[in-house]
């Protein structure tokens, strides 16, 4: 079968991939069978999966709305994934047209779907880098004039710190970031919580083994303790449903089931 566009030659098709594997839940169609099933295995324990998934883009379009009604007009979206419904650049120029946005992935499929979309695009860039090394990722020539003008910028790392794991130390990308950009910048966050279900924690790990970026779900104290140097915004850091919903009824009677921390920091 002849190779879609959207894949980039040599893509491994045969070990799952995290951002494939997100596809999968958000129903996309940028996918393998492995991916695919590794999703359904995944959701056949935790059926409230795709629900989560979408709670936290939810999260991420009213985080950058409010941040865009902020007056911040540039992004940094690390771990952006395969583009879906709802991009940062979308969300944001609906209030500041001239939002520009850098997106940074590791991932070769969502790095090449993101630049055929983006190409004629004068204010978005596609970054393929490891947040890893968050120094190389700030002199990426993309990302280094995002932040050369030193005006605020928001840092997103939506869904992404879990993939990082505690050797390598989450908060010290966080740390060079935060000392990347001016204050009053943001830092925009969510992450996995190990508190919500505990019953289907192990399991779930377990299962993302099986992809090259094992999953590490995190405490609330550990989640809190990603934002230090940043101040959270009102209403801090709480279950994904919860931050700045768009009617009250959205939050629903248990948001703690949509098992992912969110905030919204300024850096102070
Ligand atoms: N931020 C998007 C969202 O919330 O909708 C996508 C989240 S998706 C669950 C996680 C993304 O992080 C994947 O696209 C994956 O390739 C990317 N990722 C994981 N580890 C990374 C790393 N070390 N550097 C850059 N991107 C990474």
């Amino acid at each position: 079968m002849a190779r879609p566009h959207w894949v980039p030659e040599g893509t491994d098709q045969d070990t799952p991939n995290v951002a494939r594997v997100y596809d999968c839940y958000l129903g996309g169609s940028h996918n393998f069978a492995v991916d695919r099933e590794l999703a359904r295995k995944a959701i056949a324990t935790w059926p409230d999966l795709p629900l989560i998934m979408r709670a936290n883009r939810a999260f991420l379009r009213r985080a950058v709305q409010y941040l865009a009604q902020e007056g911040i007009t540039r992004f940094l979206d690390i771990g952006s994934g395969i583009p879906t419904f709802g991009a940062v650049h979308e969300v944001a120029r609906e209030i500041r047209p001239d939002a520009r946005v850098v997106y940074v992935d590791i991932d070769p499929v969502a790095v090449q779907h993101s630049r055929l979309i983006l190409e004629d695009d004068p204010l978005c860039e596609v970054v393929q880098a490891d947040m890893r090394d968050p120094e190389a990722l700030l002199k990426q020539p993309a990302v280094a004039e995002l932040l050369r003008p030193r005006e605020r910028v928001a840092v997103l790392l939506v869904a992404v710190l879990h993939f990082v794991q505690d050797e390598e130390d989450p908060g010290r990308i966080v740390r060079v970031l935060h000392d990347a950009v001016p204050p009053g910048s943001a830092l925009v966050l969510s992450h996995a919580s190990r508190e919500a279900r505990p019953d289907v924690v192990e399991e779930h790990q377990d299962l993302y083994k099986r992809t090259p970026m094992p999953l590490t779900m995190r405490s609330r104290e550990e989640i809190v303790a990603l934002f230090e140097g940043f101040e959270p915004v009102e209403p801090g850091v709480v279950y994904l449903p919860e931050w700045r919903p768009e009617r009250p009824e959205a939050v629903g009677p248990h948001p703690e089931l949509m098992a992912g921390l969110a905030g919204v920091g300024r850096r102070l």
